[in-house]
C-alpha cells in the first residue's frame, strides 16, 4: 500500500551505512498542524526540500519526533527546531546522546510506549521498538496501518544490530512484536516503503537465526575468535571500512548466545566482565574482537 496522503516522504542525503545513502524524513500533517519524523543530518542544504515544503504549505510544526539518536536521523534536529521554533521529542534512553547537539530548552525526552500524540485531526501512537538502540521508538497510525519504524526494518538490505547500542535478543523481541501487529505499510528510515511488512519481518527474523546457526556450526569444530568467524562467514566480502560493522554484528550474536548459555568464553582469556556488560567503550569491544575465544557450552 502506498503512503496515506497526509504523509510526505523526503529522502535526504546523509552519511549513513552503505548501501543506504539517504535517510527518510516523513512529514505527517493533520490539517495545518504537522510533525516531522526524523531530522536527517546537520547539513542544511540537504534539508532544504523539507523546509521549503513546510513554508509553501504554511504548516505549523508541532514537533520533531526522533526514532533514535543516530546522527543520520537526529543531527539535523537542532537546526530544524531552531528554524521552526518547535520541540524535539525522543525516548528518555536516547537523550544522553543528544545533549550536545540539541539545546536542553527544546529537547523533550518524553516518548514512551502507548503515548498518543495529537497532530491536528490525526493520532500518532508511540511504540517502543528497542534493539537497534536502547530507546528506539516507532510511530504508529492505526487507522492507516502505517508504522514509521526508523532503523528496525529497512526498505532494502538488513539493519545493523551490534554493541554497544544494539542488543540482538531485544531486537528479535521487537521484530516478533511487529510481526503480530496488523501492519499494512512500513515506512522505514532508509530505502523504499515496505508494502509487505509481514513477509519482510519474517525474512529479518530468519536472516538473524540463519547467521546464528552459521556461528554455532563454526564453533562446533572448536573455539574461535571474532576475527576467525568473520573470515569464515564473510570470506573477504567486507571492505576494510565496513569491517568494524561486521565484527560487531558477530559480537552481537555472541552476546545473545552467551546470555542464553549456549556458548562460553574460553577460561582465562580476555576481559572478565560478562560480554553483555562489556560497556560502551570501543576499546573494550576491540579487546573482545581480538583476544577472546568462544566455544560451545
Ligand atoms: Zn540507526
Amino acid at each position: 500500500m502506498p503512503l496515506p496522503d497526509f504523509v510526505t516522504l523526503f529522502p535526504v542525503s546523509t552519511p549513513t551505512l552503505l548501501p543506504a545513502v539517504a535517510t527518510n524524513l516523513y512529514l505527517i500533517a493533520g490539517g495545518r498542524r504537522a510533525v516531522l519524523v526524523d531530522a536527517g543530518f546537520s547539513d542544511p542544504p540537504s534539508l532544504a526540500p523539507v523546509v521549503e515544503a513546510v513554508r509553501n504549505r504554511n504548516l505549523d510544526i508541532a514537533g520533531i519526533l526522533l526514532t533514535h539518536y543516530h546522527p543520520d536521523h537526529a543531527a539535523g534536529a537542532g537546526y530544524l527546531s531552531n528554524l521552526w521554533n518547535c520541540p524535539v521529542y525522543v525516548h528518555p534512553a536516547e537523550a544522553e546522546h543528544l545533549r550536545e547537539t540539541i539545546p536542553a530548552s527544546v529537547l523533550r525526552p518524553e516518548l514512551v510506549e502507548g503515548q498518543v500524540l495529537a497532530v491536528g485531526d490525526l493520532a500518532v501512537t508511540v511504540v517502543e521498538t528497542p534493539g537497534h538502540t536502547r530507546g528506539h521508538v516507532s510511530f504508529w497510525i492505526p487507522d492507516a496501518g502505517v508504522l514509521f519504524c526508523g532503523d528496525v526494518v529497512l526498505g532494502a538490505g538488513t539493519t545493523w544490530i551490534g554493541p554497544p547500542d544494539g542488543h540482538l535478543r531485544t531486537y528479535l523481541d521487537t521484530l516478533r512484536r511487529l510481526r503480530d501487529m496488523s501492519l499494512n505499510t512500513l515506512a522505514p528510515g532508509h530505502g523504499p516503503i515496505v508494502d509487505n511488512p509481514g513477509e519482510r519481518i519474517l525474512y529479518y527474523i530468519e536472516h538473524r537465526l540463519e547467521r546464528e546457526n552459521q556461528i554455532l556450526e563454526l564453533l562446533r569444530t572448536g573455539p574461535k575468535r571474532v576475527r576467525e568467524l568473520l573470515r569464515a562467514i564473510y570470506d573477504g566480502q567486507v571492505p576494510p571500512s565496513a569491517r568494524w560493522v561486521a565484527e560487531r554484528t558477530i559480537l552481537g550474536h555472541l552476546i545473545k548466545l552467551e546470555e542464553e548459555g549456549r556458548i562460553r568464553r574460553i577460561a582465562g582469556e580476555g576481559p572478565q566482565k560478562s560480554l553483555a556488560d562489556a560497556g560502551r567503550s570501543g576499546r573494550e569491544l576491540e579487546d573482545w574482537v581480538h583476544t577472546v575465544s568462544f566455544g560451545l557450552s
